[in-house]
């Protein structure tokens, strides 16, 4: 014995580390999709420990997105006059490698919401008549049983000037036979409309399970939308992002919002530029049907909001505006 790691030995124990800074899970649906022998499966890279998550740059921060400062009671965090998150789970069914709120998902990680914290949480919503909309997220709120589920739909029920609740869930992709007709029944109520945002980044996640799972929301009235991480390997080009696009309309789910990733600790390695994400979603513009078309937006880092990306197709002309056309030619636009 030399004492120098042999370079398997040095590899197993950064997984090891990498684990034990950030919760590992995968669903066995999730890894069924995985093709052998292939380390940039685009579905593997998602959900596989990697040792590159040791690497923290200096621009990457544990709350990315400012969730903390915006944080009025435990589990709500308020960004917007209209609308708020509760945060009623802290664990998710995978943990996604480059997940913005890895510092706070994952066993160990945060406790769940107690009882008493809860009954704050639902006071404060319903002392503040501005708010319109609860956007139920954690963690991964589909986890719930659907009796605690119809708990928090029947409390927000409640409240006269909540209209919307939504919940945001990776689980109708990643485990979607928990998708039961009861739960989608404990969803909403006569009084309050719910919208389900699911989370998928790959054409391939858009199982034949994932359908079903998704027709029965569809089918119990409830609009679904999509959201997507812009990921380096798993969809930053325009064939992959439109395929998932026009599985996501398929299985009747308006894509919403394509995310470029937030400055998570570790995460460096899924990193787009910006110029190749907005690339990107021009010649998506271009290609697909405007069912097609998510905005694009990354999170102001420190919790000042979304702000969108997009390529701006607008600028100013030597006379009024000129307007650039999908086929990338500016044109004149002179109103009066
Ligand atoms: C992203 C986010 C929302 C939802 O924003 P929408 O643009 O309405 O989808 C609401 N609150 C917080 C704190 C958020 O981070
Ligand atoms: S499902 Fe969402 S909250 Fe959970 S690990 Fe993935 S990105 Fe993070």
């Amino acid at each position: 014995m030399d004492g120098a790691l042999s370079p398997v030995t040095a590899a197993r124990d950064a997984l090891e580390e990498v684990e034990r800074r950030y919760a590992t899970a995968i669903t066995p649906l999730m890894e069924s999709l995985i093709g052998p022998n292939d380390p940039d499966d685009p579905i593997a890279l998602q959900f596989r420990p990697d040792a590159r998550e040791l690497i923290t740059t200096p621009a990457e921060r544990a709350d990315p997105i400012g969730d903390h400062p915006f944080t009025p009671v435990e589990g709500v965090v308020r960004r917007y006059r209209d609308r708020c998150l509760l945060k009623v789970v802290s664990i998710c069914p995978v943990y996604c490698r480059f997940c913005f709120r890895r510092e706070m998902v994952g066993p160990g990680k945060t406790a769940p919401l107690s009882a008493e914290a809860l009954d704050a949480a639902f006071a404060y919503i319903a002392a503040h008549p501005e708010i319109w909309e609860v956007i139920l997220t954690g963690g991964d709120p589909f986890l719930l049983s659907p009796r605690r589920a119809r708990a928090i739909t029947e409390r927000l029920a409640a409240i006269p000037h909540v209209k919307i609740i939504r919940w945001h869930t990776r689980v109708p992709i990643v485990d979607p036979d928990r998708v039961t007709a009861a739960f989608v029944d404990a969803l909403h109520t006569d009084e309050l409309t719910a919208y389900v945002a699911i989370h998928a980044n790959h054409p391939r996640e858009i199982t034949p399970q994932a359908r079903q799972a998704l027709a029965r929301l569809a089918k119990a009235g409830i609009p679904l939308l999509s959201q997507t991480v812009l990921l380096k390997g798993v969809n930053d080009d325009v064939e992959t992002l439109e395929q998932l696009m026009r599985a996501l309309v398929e299985a009747r789910v308006k894509p919403y919002y394509l995310h470029h990733p937030d400055l998570a600790p570790g995460t460096s390695h899924f990193r787009v530029s910006l110029e190749r994400g907005r690339q990107i979603v021009r010649e998506l513009h271009a290609r697909a049907s405007g069912l097609c078309q998510p905005t694009y937006v990354l999170d102001i880092p420190g919790g000042h909001g979304k702000a969108p990306l997009g390529p701006c197709a607008i600028r100013a002309g030597v006379e009024g505006y000129e307007l650039r056309g999908t086929d990338g030619a500016w044109r004149k636009y002179t109103p009066d």
